[in-house]
């Protein structure tokens, strides 16, 4: 099959691979009809992320047809149509019992090279390196898919591709970063980064009651779909100060919620270097002011900070003090996509929202590599690529 392999920093290429098999009596083989490119992957693009290796096969946001099912799969037939959360979730464990699907403890079998490496030891996620698993991603004619019988969600007839793709991964998270600013009658939730995580989290905070949204970013055709589409109020940062701005915008008290859904973009630093040597302790130095920092300063007393955006290592000069001193409550994590996507599959059948508004650009996956320097240098007013195998 042909699929999206990872050779290098900025080096993505189209390869014929072998076809994935089942190897688990749980496993489901599906033939994928529509793959995304996130700002996840650019941190792979980028070389932010340590253990991967040269051929890994790209992507964690696909949906596709069931090909072939082991043996232990009941619940799902061949033949349907589904989607699937870019975490990979057992269903079974403490973690899974508890809704928090992201922190499986039994998905990944490298753990352990990421609790050494980073201190933590989170799930697997397709197509995301070793130390998360190893698994084959999704941009790819075929993918496999382990725990299928809690790993994929049929979708209801009449539904596109594009309106369910997004299941999978940033509709879910900028959600869970709404959810996660516990917001009130009200409430203004200011969000960094308008890619297609903030643009979710702008939509999920009005769904979820906020009575204004402001959101931050520097590329005007983003800034316009957070306007036009999001209603939010929107800031360039290039252009204002922004903890100025949303201090007059707020009576002088902050926004009561703050969501950094721009990650590691914002630190502008040489990560590939420094994770070229991850045995090293990695210390992470920048002037610039991030967006979680201009984050925490810029948030209310008492207010809640949401971090959706991607963290990969150890990054220094977050204002502790200011956290504390403020009685901030912080919330992060990656996506538990598997508690989120029933409720908003129905969100999308009711008609609240139409994801498919962040799609910008459809390519056929033999012009992946074209897609991610085009949505990496927003290029073409890019927000999102979906990608047709
Ligand atoms: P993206 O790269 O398309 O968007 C990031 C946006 O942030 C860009 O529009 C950029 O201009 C803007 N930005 C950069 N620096 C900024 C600053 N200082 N202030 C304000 N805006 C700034 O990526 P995306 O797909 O929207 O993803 C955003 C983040 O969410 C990434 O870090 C990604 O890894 C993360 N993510 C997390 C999860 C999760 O489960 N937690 C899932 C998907 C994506
Ligand atoms: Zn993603």
């Amino acid at each position: 099959m042909k699929a999206v392999c990872w050779h290098g920093a900025n080096d993505v290429r189209v390869e014929t691979v072998p076809d994935p098999k089942i190897l688990n009596p749980r496993d489901a083989i599906v033939k994928i009809t529509s793959t995304a490119i996130c700002g996840s992957d650019l941190h792979l693009y980028d070389g932010y992320i340590p253990t991967m290796e040269k051929g890994d096969i790209l992507g964690h946001e696909f949906m596709g047809e069931v090909v072939e099912l082991g043996s232990a799969v009941k619940n799902i037939k061949i033949g349907d149509r589904v989607v699937i959360p870019f975490t990979i979730s057992c269903g079974n464990c403490f973690f899974c019992n508890r809704d928090l699907w992201s922190l499986c403890d039994n998905s990944n079998p490298n753990a352990w090279i990421a609790e050494k490496l980073m201190g933590h030891s989170p799930s697997g996620l397709f197509g995301y390196s070793h130390m998360l698993g190893g698994y084959a991603g999704g941009q790819a004619e075929y993918a496999r898919v382990p725990f299928a019988d809690v790993g994929l969600f049929k979708v209801p007839d009449g539904l596109e591709d594009d309106q369910v793709l997004f299941l999978t991964d940033i509709f879910p998270t900028g959600y869970m970063a709404a959810e996660n600013c516990d917001i009130e009658p009200g409430d203004t939730v200011a969000v960094w980064g308008c890619g297609p995580v903030g643009q979710f989290a702008i939509r999920s905070a009005y769904l979820l009651g906020a009575e204004q949204v402001i959101a931050i970013d520097r590329i005007p055709e983003r800034l316009k779909m957070a306007e036009e589409y999001g209603k939010a109020k929107v800031l360039n940062y290039t252009e204002v100060d922004v903890g100025e701005a949303l201090k007059e915008m707020t009576g002088g008290r902050g926004p009561d919620a703050c969501i950094d859904a721009v990650g590691m973009e914002a630190h502008g630093t040489d990560f590939m270097g420094l994770f070229d040597q991850v045995k090293q302790t990695v210390r992470l130095e920048t002037d610039r002011p991030t967006a979680l920092r201009e984050a925490i300063v810029a948030c209310r007393k008492g207010g809640n900070v949401s971090i959706p955006g991607v963290y990969g290592g150890f990054i220094d000069k977050v204002p502790m003090g200011a956290a504390m001193n403020k009685a901030l409550t912080m919330k992060t994590g990656q996506t538990h996509v598997h508690k989120y996507l029933k409720p908003l599959l129905e969100h999308i059948q009711k008609g609240d929202i139409d994801p498919s508004f962040v799609i910008t650009h459809q390519l056929p996956l033999e012009q992946a590599p074209q897609g991610y320097e085009i949505f990496k240098h927003k290029q073409d007013n890019c927000i999102k690529v979906v990608l047709k195998p």
